[in-house]
């Protein structure tokens, strides 16, 4: 008998002999609950449920699913868990036999050869290593009517299936099932949708929300973006798709002249002030780690709408699946070529080397932008340019920038920040405390597991700090941030007299160093105990501590280093200090006498609460480097929740991480797009709303990446 007579009717239950249906009880996999995270206060228990979870929930127990549904559309497994011997390895994205097994047992399908791997798409995948016998964590769309066509004995099983929320789930929306759309094609699609066509319908309305100004009807409204890092090629790629006409100013060099100019730093110590790791084309995130992960969500539509984008640029798909993708500098540097040979495909001006140095206003307006030549430092060629509106998107380093806003008396405040030390281990050390046995299956990136990372956090509390309570806060939070797995230390001072580093790495991770920055949140108090007051303090905060790392490292950008067992104890390094990766020349110095007295303890206490995460973290091999100090913006410039305009400037659009309102690439691209969506509404180039096509924007003020 052929199997094929055995198959029932479509949705009609037939018991199949061949196929006896497994009755156990509740899950036939034991599911916990995965938290890339290792720090325990980020741990969230499984009773803890988000809002939107819950709503899930509540929805799924007043809507049973319809029969007929189950056995159409798509549904989603997700937490499914296999082992490192039974899966091909990190790079592999496809559907493993070691995958179909778990599969199978979700399904309670008993022969999991049979599943058709045509059915089903891996949609993430993650390692996760915190638990002792690591695993392939993978989220997996199963494709109905694909697998009732292909196997069409699943029927019975399929028709048996229950959603479980965050574990098996039917998908009806269509975001749900992973159909992303890239930025281009949605301002295409809200731009046929919303029939407006700039110019030929004689439309050119301006000044819809009381914003920008109004421009003549004959022209397309004129927009400055000034910095081409994330948010500022985001926000240019809505706002030209949308027809204005973008001038995108950036101070430092395109990335092929860039490239030189880095190599000139770090082999011949040539320091250029306009073209180094945090100015030039892409932002500061050019020459980085390119992590792709972000605290604003995980698979929001938002994000992965970023994500296709990068991949319409070249970036490779697998970041849409990797549960924490990352690019590398390798493949950040042709995927910028490729946006900006798309922008100015749309008639975006891209004017490299060129710094904004005033706005123009006139009333409460802004009017243009006063530009001179940043490579020649020119001021003879000093220009004034007319625009209708001008994008801020200048980063953490545009210190003279934040002055220049000061001066128009530009709503500013304070930000709480975090400043510290990076810490660098050899990979192989962090290997083995994350992977023990497993750690062999690294090899250098090109291995069965990923090079190995860690994140951890802490709160400490003011005990712990010798100072009185009302000079500093009661708990500070002090983390690890910016892991490079397989990276390097580099220096990102924008200024030769001031000293900062930070981590950048190539995407197959295979140096021999692991570094981080371990960092303590700091605030106002901090600011007023050294008197340091107004909206600037924090830059100025900054400011003391690179220019004293400077100094300690003797200058010639030489980093000031301790290893972390003396910084533990607070003596110099006298012998000799552990191998760097910083390739300008370290020196051993007092770290520990860097940072105000309470910072430093409160780092020397984390580091000790990490050792406990991290057995082995505290290492003679472990050298830290001063300092890190840029992680995220010092100040906020203030904005409309709505408009993204300036609360004190009309038609000035603060946006990315320099204007406090994002944290990394992904969080600045995010931001930069809904504020270039906001100002496409205010020039009356977009009437739609903007939740309906982006979802709702995420608070992005204090996330780091
Ligand atoms: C070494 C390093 C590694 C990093 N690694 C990661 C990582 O792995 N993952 C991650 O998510 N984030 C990382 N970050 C942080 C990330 O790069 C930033 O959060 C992100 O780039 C912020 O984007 P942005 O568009 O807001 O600003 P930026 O990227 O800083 O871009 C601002 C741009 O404005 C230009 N500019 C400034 N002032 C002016 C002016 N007056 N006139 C004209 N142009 C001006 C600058 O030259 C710059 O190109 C890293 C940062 C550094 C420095």
């Amino acid at each position: 008998m052929t199997s094929s007579k055995l198959i029932a009717p479509f949705g009609i239950y037939s018991p199949n002999p061949i196929f006896p249906r497994t009755k156990s009880k509740g899950s036939v996999f034991s599911v916990k609950p995965v938290t890339i995270v290792s720090a325990k206060k980020a741990i969230r228990t499984g009773k803890l449920k988000y809002p939107s979870e819950k709503k899930k929930l509540k929805l799924q127990k007043h809507s049973p699913i319809d029969e007929r549904n189950k056995l159409g559309g798509v549904w989603g497994i997700f937490k499914l868990e296999v082992s490192v011997d039974k899966d091909p390895g990190n790079d592999f994205l496809g559907v493993s036999d070691g995958l179909l097994e778990e599969i199978a047992k979700v399904l309670k399908f008993p022969v999991a050869s049979m599943l058709p791997p045509e059915a089903f798409t891996v949609v993430r995948k993650s390692f996760d290593a915190r638990k002792k016998e690591q695993k392939f964590v993978y989220t997996v769309n199963m494709d109905v009517s694909k697998l009732l066509s292909l196997e069409p004995r699943t029927i019975d099983f399929i028709s048996e299936l229950e959603p479980k929320t965050g574990l098996i789930e039917h998908l009806t929306d269509q975001r749900d099932s992973g159909d992303f759309c890239d930025l281009i094609s949605i301002v295409q699609n809200c731009r046929k949708n919303d029939g407006i066509s700039l110019l030929t319908e004689g439309l050119a309305p301006g000044n819809q929300n009381g914003g920008s100004r109004v421009y003549p009807y004959s022209r397309k409204p004129k927009v400055a973006v000034v910095g081409s890092g994330p948010s500022g090629l985001f926000a240019s790629l809505v706002l030209a798709e949308f027809g204005a006409d973008v001038s995108l100013i950036e101070r430092g060099q395109a990335v092929e002249q860039r490239g030189r100019d880095i190599g000139a730093l770090v082999v011949r110590r040539m320091f250029q002030e306009e073209s180094n790791f945090c100015f030039g084309e892409g932002g500061a995130g050019t020459w980085s780690d390119g992590k792709l992960v972000t605290r604003i969500g995980k698979n929001s539509y938002s994000i992965m709408t970023v994500l296709k984008t990068l991949v319409h640029f070249g970036a490779p798909k697998s970041i849409l699946v990797y549960g924490k993708p990352h690019l590398g500098t390798d493949r950040l540097v042709p995927l910028l070529r490729s946006f900006r040979q798309y922008l100015q495909e749309l008639g975006v001006n891209i004017k490299f080397g060129t710094r904004v140095n005033d706005l123009l206003v006139e009333g409460a307006h802004v009017v243009g932008v006063g530009v001179s030549d940043s490579v020649n430092n020119l001021e003879s060629a000093s220009l004034e340019l007319g625009y209708d509106a001008v994008v801020l998107a200048v980063g953490h380093s545009a210190r003279d920038t934040y002055q220049m806003l000061l001066s128009h008396n530009v709503d500013m405040v304070q930000k709480d920040f975090a400043v510290g030390l990076r810490i660098e281990h050899p990979q192989e050390l962090i290997n083995g405390i994350q992977y023990s046995e497993l750690a062999n299956e690294v090899q250098n990136g090109k291995g069965k597991v990923p090079v190995a990372d860690y994140k951890v956090a802490e709160y400490v509390s003011a005990e712990y700090e010798d100072t009185p309570l009302s000079s500093g806060p009661t708990r500070r939070s002090c983390y690890s941030f910016c892991m490079c797995p397989g990276g390097q230390v580099v220096l990102t001072s924008t200024d030769p007299s001031e000293l900062c580093i930070n981590g950048m790495s190539f995407s197959r991770r295979s140096s021999r160093w692991a570094n981080a920055a371990l960092v303590v949140s700091v605030s106002s108090k901090d600011f007023e105990a050294l008197n340091l007051h107004g909206p600037l303090a924090g830059v100025e905060f900054q400011r003391e501590f690179e220019r004293k790392a400077a100094t300690m490292g003797g200058g010639n950008f030489v980093v000031p280093v301790q290893t972390v067992t003396d910084f533990l104890e607070s003596k110099l390094s006298v012998k000799r200090v552990p191998s760097s990766s910083y390739r300008l020349g370290v020196k051993a110095a007092n770290l520990h006498e860097l940072y105000p007295q309470h910072i430093t303890e409160a780092l020397q206490h984390s580091i000790l609460m990490f050792e406990k995460e991290l057995p082995g973290f505290i290492s003679n091999n472990a050298l830290l480097h001063g300092v890190e100090t840029r992680t995220s913006s010092p100040v906020k410039i203030s904005r409309n929740s709505d408009t993204y305009e300036s609360t004190s400037l009309k038609g000035l659009y603060p946006v990315g991480e320099g204007a406090g309102y994002a944290g990394g690439i992904v969080s600045a691209a995010v931001d930069g797009m809904y504020a270039g969506f906001a100002l496409a509404k205010s020039l009356g180039l977009y009437r739609g709303s903007i939740e309906h096509v982006l979802g709702k924007a995420q608070n992005t003020g204090l996330i780091k990446y």
